[in-house]
């Protein structure tokens, strides 16, 4: 039988059931299973040689989003997130777009850039033309640092040199186009622009500076693509008309820009975090790609179509690896990876990029009509009910008064809990 993402209620399992149905989707092995069900993941050797000064790990809640159907293919997808309602946010959405058939994606392909920095140049556009006149020898001395990306088809392709007005004078900036293949790069480029610094000197006669990659990684850009058809959407065309507004609202104001594409990054950053990828490297490229124009704005756009649905694009840069970083190391990235059943970096991007789209759509559907607090609110009472000391059993109980109550605040769990406990 074909498998699905669909599974209906999913939320409603117990972990250990959830367990159950992941191992059959992605075919986890009993070891993987384990290792999901166990609370210390990463060992504190593992740790202590990631990063420095290792006192502890710190562990977050791993959730499943279900329902996603990205370019025919059904995911499950891993989202390691502290924030309550995103998962269901992601699979809700998830449900909705598949209305219209799911998700469609496209990618440019992983070129990262590297930079290097010239100063003391008395002539910089002669030195950017003498640069350039060595492309060939550039690009070579570029690819000798890193045979393996080579031998797998990628490595230094091109590269451009800028001459750039500066509060301390012009510079030449010249920039290594690298395809990275499979990994997010961040090393790969790094080692090349800092080989290649004697040889722009001894090019140019100046002094290089900064040598390293950029996180506006616009030639590694992801696009997806979703329809949502009116009658699938929680008041029909009108809620259609709202998400419009809703988008305009977001692409005029910065203040509400920046608010509409965290929503987005809702559903982009906890995946990179499950798959051990460096969110501070995609965080960054989102934000000042929706700033390239001179202005921040939303990396989103939806559209009504003739027939009256939905449709929402986005297209941003998305430097995610499987590869390197600490993809290879931590063992609950590798499961996650094997959840999602990706072999290419290309491909865990753009799952990355349909996830934020459908996460956009989840708080733009709410806010457009009976406003984000109530979903989000009743999914986060539990997380009240444990601020007010609530344990066990109690948790679920609390939570749930505090829903029907309509008043999901600690005073209120605090109350509620004395309550509990007189009658007891
Ligand atoms: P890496 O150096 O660990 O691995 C990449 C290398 O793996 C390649 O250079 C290649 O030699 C080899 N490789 C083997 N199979 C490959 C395949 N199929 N595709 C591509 N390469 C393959 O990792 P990296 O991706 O170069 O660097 C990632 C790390 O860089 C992240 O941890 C990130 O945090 C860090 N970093 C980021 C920045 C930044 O964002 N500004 C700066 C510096 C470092």
């Amino acid at each position: 039988m074909d498998r699905t993402a669909r599974i209906s209620g999913f939320h409603r399992l117990s972990v250990s059931e959830r367990l159950g149905k992941l191992q059959e989707f992605a075919a986890l092995s009993d070891e993987e299973v384990a290792l999901l069900n166990r609370r210390a993941h990463l060992d504190i050797e593992t740790a202590d040689r990631m990063i420095e000064n290792v006192v502890g790990t710190f562990e977050l809640p791993l959730g499943i989003a279900t329902n996603l159907l990205i370019n025919g293919k059904e995911y499950l997808v891993p989202l390691a997130v502290e924030e309550s309602s995103v998962v269901a946010a992601l699979s809700n959405a998830a449900n909705m777009v598949r209305s219209g058939g799911g998700f469609f994606t496209t990618s440019t392909g992983p070129v990262m850039i590297a930079q290097i920095q010239l100063i003391d140049v008395p002539d910089p556009f002669g030195a950017k033309m003498k640069i350039l006149e060595r492309r060939d020898e550039v690009i070579a001395i570029a690819n000798e640092q890193d045979p393996v990306l080579v031998s797998l088809g990628g490595g230094c392709k091109d590269i451009e040199v800028r001459v750039l007005d500066s509060e301390m004078g012009p510079m030449v900036i010249t920039h290594l186009l690298v395809d990275t293949k499979d990994a997010m790069g961040g090393n790969a480029v790094n080692t090349m622009a800092e080989a290649l610094a004697r040889h722009i000197e001894a090019y140019t006669g100046g002094r290089v500076l900064l040598r390293i990659l950029s996180n506006l990684a616009d030639r590694r850009l992801v696009r997806a693509r979703c329809l949502v058809k009116k009658d699938a959407i929680k008041g029909g065309e009108s809620t259609v008309d709202a998400i419009l507004f809703a988008c305009a609202f977001a692409d005029a104001d910065p203040y509400r820009a920046a608010t509409h594409n965290k929503g987005i990054m809702n559903g982009i950053t906890p995946i990179v975090i499950a798959t051990g990828n460096d969110s501070r490297a995609i965080e960054a490229g989102a934000h000042a790609y929706a700033a390239r124009s001179g202005r921040y704005r939303a990396l989103s756009r939806w559209e009504k179509t003739a027939e009256g649905d939905l449709e929402g694009t986005i297209e941003m840069p998305l430097a995610a690896g499987l590869i390197g970083g600490a993809t290879a190391l931590h063992p609950l990235a590798k499961v996650s990876l094997k959840v999602l059943g990706v072999t290419r970096a290309a491909e865990l991007s753009e799952i990355m990029a349909a996830c934020g789209l459908g996460q956009n759509l989840a708080a733009l559907r709410a806010l457009a009509s009976e406003g984000i607090q109530r979903g989000h609110m009743s999914l986060h009472a539990k997380n009240i009910a444990m601020m007010a000391g609530a344990a066990g059993a109690l948790i679920d109980k609390v939570a749930q008064r505090l829903v029907e109550d309509g008043k999901i605040r600690v005073d209120w769990a605090k109350k509620i809990l004395e309550e509990f406990s007189r009658k007891s």
